[in-house]
């Protein structure tokens, strides 16, 4: 039987190209380097699988340090010896070791370690990661949104010409900048756009604030407005439901299957927000998939900024089950990550992932490189 037989966890800086900010936070800003943590695990037949996510206090509980240990201390001891495709069973032993609170607890660490597993048991079979999901590899194409970084109407125009002239057809913008602000950019995002317009405002409105934009919004015409309020205020989502027509969505609210079916079956939302580090993994968003098709609602994919991999895994979840909407996972837009990973520009272009029919993700990062972007000063116990 093959079983994982060593975990290694490279905590590293990516350099950072582009400012970006929104409601709850930052992704960081041009000249920067951002943090993330990769996890390889080697099976008894040599065979490995990448996993990494990103922390993002900010916009979620997770630290570096939190993120790194964790893995360390608690979930690399029990990985060891553990059957390479027992996703169930690595479920089972996450949650043993941490926890659930209300939700799911730290979902980014669980997802590291989910997406590495799933890239070696993917690997292991010699299938992409769409196929051993129950996909099609004939389903390699997804189309990104561009995500706007300007906060007004003026330079919102050259954003989108620069979106534009890469090959982006999709536009997503960061909306509760202030109502007349983000309306008035919706109009020009709109106008200017002919592909699907999302709008996402992390969190950032009051109730009346919400009313007021998302009715506007629907007038203009945006697609989509994601998580108007604040993740644990269900009760005014049920009010802004029954208050304007613009489609809904929740992205920090849905953690697990359990919260996003709270949503689902109240009928608040009209798409599930495929997110793997949110979700903690993969294993928890098919979950949550499920839960969506058994709703009928749509699904769309999003991401935290994240590194190359866990873009790929996203497109590779999605068009497993065939999802049609653009893909927000804006990593190449505000990393460079050259370095890392020298397939990039033959999978990732003109505004659109061409996945491989290489085994499990479709890409791994080059070890050399993660060596020399390791962080070898790491606050921690
Ligand atoms: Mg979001």
């Amino acid at each position: 039987m093959r079983t994982i037989a060593r975990v290694d966890i490279f905590p590293v800086r990516i350099p950072v190209t582009r400012t970006f900010t929104f409601a709850s936070g930052t992704a960081g800003a041009a000249g920067e380097a951002a943090p993330f943590v990769f996890v390889k695990l080697t099976d008894n037949e040599g065979e490995v699988g990448w996993g990494a996510v990103r922390p993002m206090p900010s916009w979620s509980y997770e630290t570096l340090p939190s993120l790194v240990t964790t893995i360390r201390d608690f979930f690399a001891p029990m990985l060891v010896g553990m059957p390479i495709t027992d996703v169930h069973g690595l479920q089972q032993r996450l949650h043993r070791v941490i926890g659930r609170g209300p939700s799911t607890g730290q979902p980014n660490a669980k997802a590291a370690v989910d997406m590495a597993v799933y890239d070696l048991a993917s690997r292991a079979a010699g299938m992409t990661l769409r196929s051993f999901l129950g996909g099609s590899d004939a389903r390699n194409t997804i189309p990104l949104s561009y995500t706007l970084t300007a906060h007004n109407a003026e330079s919102v125009r050259d954003d989108i010409a620069e979106g534009k002239q890469s090959g982006f057809v999709h536009f997503n913008f960061k909306a509760a900048v202030k109502p007349q602000t983000d309306i008035a950019v919706a109009r020009v995002v709109r106008e200017l756009v002919d592909g699907f317009v999302w709008a996402d405002a992390n969190q950032g409105f009051s109730l009346h604030d919400a009313r007021r934009v998302a009715a506007a919004f629907d007038e203009i015409g945006v697609d989509l407005l994601e998580q108007p309020l604040p993740a644990d205020k269900l009760h005014l989502m049920r009010t802004l439901r029954r208050q304007v027509s613009i489609p809904l969505a929740v992205d920090e609210s849905s953690v697990s299957a359990a919260d996003f079916f709270q949503y689902a079956a109240e009928g608040l939302v009209d798409y599930l927000v495929i997110k793997l580090p949110r979700s903690a993994g993969i294993y928890t968003t098919l979950q949550q998939i499920a839960v969506a098709q058994s709703a009928g609602l749509d699904l769309i994919v999003s991401g935290l900024t994240g590194t190359f991999i866990t873009k790929l895994a996203a497109c590779q979840v999605a068009l497993a089950y065939d999802c049609k909407r653009p893909a927000g996972l804006n990593g190449s837009q505000f990393l460079d990550e050259s370095a890392l990973y020298p397939t990039l520009r033959q999978i990732e272009y003109d505004g659109t992932i061409h996945l491989n029919n290489e085994p499990g993700v479709g890409a791994q990062p080059d070890e050399a490189a993660l060596r020399d972007a390791l962080i070898r000063d790491l606050p921690m116990s």
